[in-house]
């Protein structure tokens, strides 16, 4: 069996007993980085053997624990944070899986995407996620410029060093849309901030942002708005 468990977010309670059930019972751990996965582990008493699992060696990596999984072996797969394949390493390796016969078995737990969203009030009956924007202003442009007819809430991941310049194309393409920032979620300084773009490039302007991101936007043209 390859087990896909989520793993806290910030806050090291957020870790279903499942979770840390599935943990301590697999032969091995696959982690995308396992000195960060360790403080984890150690802080629930895991044993567990882990090995890397990350971009660079998903290909490579996914034939070895095939090759583990094929022999019977259970593996389980866990991010640095949240829920594997959600702007994590992941899918290939639950498709090679799959591919093969061997049964995925997925073990929920935190995402930032959707605990930013149940926490937004933006309208979440319908949303897309659209992980991180480009990193070069024309392209991110070009992507904004999509969903300049979007009625769906939509949500990003975005580092804490390209959120001025992302809100100022916000603002400008999407004609300043409401937008919320929930910063550092289930963190010591978690804070969710809302209002018109313009306003948080203003805010963020005077306050340089630290921590992790998550943007979410909705341009008003949702009927449930
Ligand atoms: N797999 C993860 C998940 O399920 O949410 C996401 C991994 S992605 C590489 C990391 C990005 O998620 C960060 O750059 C940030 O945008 C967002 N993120 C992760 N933890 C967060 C937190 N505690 N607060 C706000 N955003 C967070």
């Amino acid at each position: 069996m390859l087990y896909i468990v989520s793993t806290p977010i910030g806050n090291l309670k957020d870790m279903t007993f499942r979770a840390v059930e599935t943990l301590k019972t697999v032969s091995l751990i696959a982690a995308e980085d396992t000195r960060h996965t360790k403080i984890l582990l150690d802080h629930y008493g895991i044993t567990t053997t882990t090995t890397s699992y990350y971009d660079q060696n998903e290909r490579v990596k996914s034939q070895h624990i095939l090759s583990l999984l094929k022999d019977g072996k259970d593996v389980a797969l866990v991010s640095d944070a949240g829920t594997p394949g959600i702007s994590d390493p992941g899918f290939v390796l639950v498709r090679l899986a799959q591919e093969n016969g061997i049964p995925v078995c997925v073990v929920p737990g935190a995402c930032a995407a959707v605990a930013a969203l149940s926490a937004s009030g933006l309208p979440s009956h319908a949303f897309i996620f659209e992980g991180f924007l480009p990193v070069k202003s024309a392209a991110r442009r070009k992507k904004l410029e999509t969903f300049k007819e979007e009625s769906r809430t939509l949500i990003f991941y975005e580092s804490p060093y390209r959120i001025l310049k992302t809100l100022e194309d916000i603002v400008d393409v999407l004609e300043n849309p409401t937008i919320v920032c929930a910063r550092e979620i289930t963190k010591k300084f978690e804070e969710i901030k809302k209002g018109p773009a313009q306003d948080l490039l203003k805010h963020f302007t005077a306050h340089p942002p630290k921590g992790e991101f998550v943007l979410l936007l909705s341009t008003g043209r949702s009927s449930n708005a």
